[in-house]
């Protein structure tokens, strides 16, 4: 594969504009010389596609945990012209601002230990899991708009939280500029029953140990230290972001073809990013983000209660504060420098995480000297990862990061390979409890179905996008 690639410096990997006809930049493939060989190459294929959407800017990009994706790879970054660009559903992905929030507490280890299998099994009860499940709340058509136009705000106000925890999430738990004109029947009602749902398969509630602090002064600002206890959370926005994107690739197909646009492959139907197709997906798809911050945030609520009961103390006393929430499947308007000069641009971040440096003025006061914190989880059996923006993202990343460690076997791939309940021995035997709705679950979330945590993370770390902070060991998962 790295004949096919130039390399430009340590772990930065270019693909030439005359990789294959049409391409309108290069594209730009961040992995260490290791992590290479694992790429396939049908996700360069999908890369170089990427760079031959219209108003694409500087370069298509792939962070160090790309795979194959629905048109777009997982783990790809594109910025489109505010006017002459496109936006394309398939540069979010069908989990609609899917993301991850991470939880301190002043609990250690050893206050933990003991009581794992009562705490996994209370949260496994108060947090419902698995395909399709219902909330233990239906919300009405008007506090569904409310959601769709407001996110995590809704559910502070109506009891799941406090107001820092607003502070302490990308955007403050919301997108402006929701439209839910365009929003189906059928998005509607997968919405009302699932506020407060973790979903299935790759989402996950987790209970964390902090195993190491790379940056002392980062921690502090975040609050880890080593031997505390910390909890995971990732998800999206379930049946109702599933519609949305469904319900938009339709009328981004068509639109395609009305206005002309040349797809190397049909999965990355688009529109102009001023027409009205793309601009009522982008309406839409911020009701769906905002969903999803919404969801997150009722999660959180639930899980405090958990954790303030089976410890019989309160979620003050517990320090249970909220760290950070980030979006790692959504499209922003953002401002970026491109040739010297300062544009709105439209980011597509599809597993791909923000990762904005300190200073920015989007980084909460508290962390401003920092840097954003920047969320990476591993596997049910590896390492996860705190780190902060680096001071070079916004310059060879457009402010982003990786979303994960990817994966390199298929789910049916993986279900063959392995077995549930023989991954769930193997863990439980290394301290680590696992509750899951369905056994094949385990099975295709296996920590071998994905690269090396560890390896990923240095790679965004050596390149300044994202540096170290924490690093999480898991002690118990819930998966949907
Ligand atoms: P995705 O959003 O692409 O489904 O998943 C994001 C990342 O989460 C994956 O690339 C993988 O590294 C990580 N992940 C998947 N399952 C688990 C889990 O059970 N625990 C942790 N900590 N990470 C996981
Ligand atoms: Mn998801
Ligand atoms: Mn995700």
């Amino acid at each position: 594969i790295t004949d096919l690639l130039t390399r430009v410096d340590d772990n930065i990997w270019e693909i030439p504009e005359d990789y294959s006809p049409g391409m309108n930049v290069p594209g730009r493939i961040y992995l260490s010389e290791k992590l290479i060989r694992d790429l396939e190459p049908e996700t360069l294929d999908q890369v170089a596609n990427v760079a031959k959407l219209p108003g694409i800017q500087k370069f298509s990009m792939a962070m160090p945990d790309a795979h194959l994706g629905y048109g777009f790879p997982i783990g790809g970054v594109a910025a489109f012209d505010e006017e002459e660009g496109v936006i394309s559903p398939g540069g979010v992905g069908f989990d609609i601002n899917c993301g991850v929030r991470l939880l301190r507490s002043n609990l250690t280890v050893d206050d933990v230990r003991p009581k794992m299998k009562e705490l996994t099994e209370k949260m496994f009860e108060a947090v419902p899991s698995g395909v399709g499940s219902k909330s233990r709340l239906k919300v009405t058509d008007s506090e569904l708009d409310d959601i769709f136009l407001h996110g995590s705000k809704w559910a502070v106000e109506n009891g799941y939280g406090e107001k820092t925890d607003l502070e302490h999430c990308e955007g403050g738990g919301c997108i402006e500029g929701g439209d839910v004109g365009n929003i189906s029947i059928k998005a509607r009602k997968r919405g009302r029953p699932q506020a407060g749902t973790l979903g299935s398969g790759n989402h996950f509630l987790e209970v964390q140990y902090v195993d190491k602090i790379y940056d002392q002064e980062a921690a502090d600002a975040f609050g880890l230290e080593e031997g505390q206890v910390s909890f995971m959370i990732h998800c999206g926005s379930r049946g109702t972001g599933h519609q949305i994107c469904t319900d938009n690739i339709k009328t981004m197909s068509q639109a395609s073809k009305k206005y002309g646009i040349q797809l190397p492959d049909k999965q990355l139907a688009c529109a102009p990013a001023q027409s009205e197709e793309a601009q009522n997906y982008f309406g839409s798809m911020i009701c769906a983000a905002n969903y999803a911050w919404n969801n997150r945030q009722m999660i959180t609520h639930w899980t405090r209660d958990v954790i303030a009961d089976t410890f019989r103390s309160d979620i003050d006393e517990l320090g249970l504060e909220l760290v950070y929430d980030v979006a790692h499947n959504v499209a922003k308007l953002e401002e970026h420098e491109v040739d010297g000069k300062k544009k709105n641009v439209y980011v597509h971040r599809k597993g791909a995480t923000r990762a904005f440096p300190k200073g920015h003025k989007e980084v909460p006061l508290k962390y401003r000297d920092v840097g954003q914190p920047v969320l990476i989880p591993g596997s049910m059996g590896t390492a996860s990862y705190v780190l902060h923006g680096g001071d070079r993202s916004m310059d060879i990343s457009f402010g982003s990061a990786c979303h994960g460690a990817g994966r390199v076997m298929s789910r049916s791939h993986a279900k063959k390979e392995f077995q549930g309940e023989d991954i769930k021995m193997q863990l439980e035997k290394r301290g680590i409890t696992v509750r899951s709705a369905h056994p094949a679950v385990i099975a295709e979330e296996a920590p071998g179905v994905y690269k090396s945590s560890s390896d990923v993370v240095n790679v965004v770390h050596e390149l300044d996008i994202a540096r170290k902070v924490a690093k999480m060991m898991p002690m118990g998962v819930i998966k949907g």
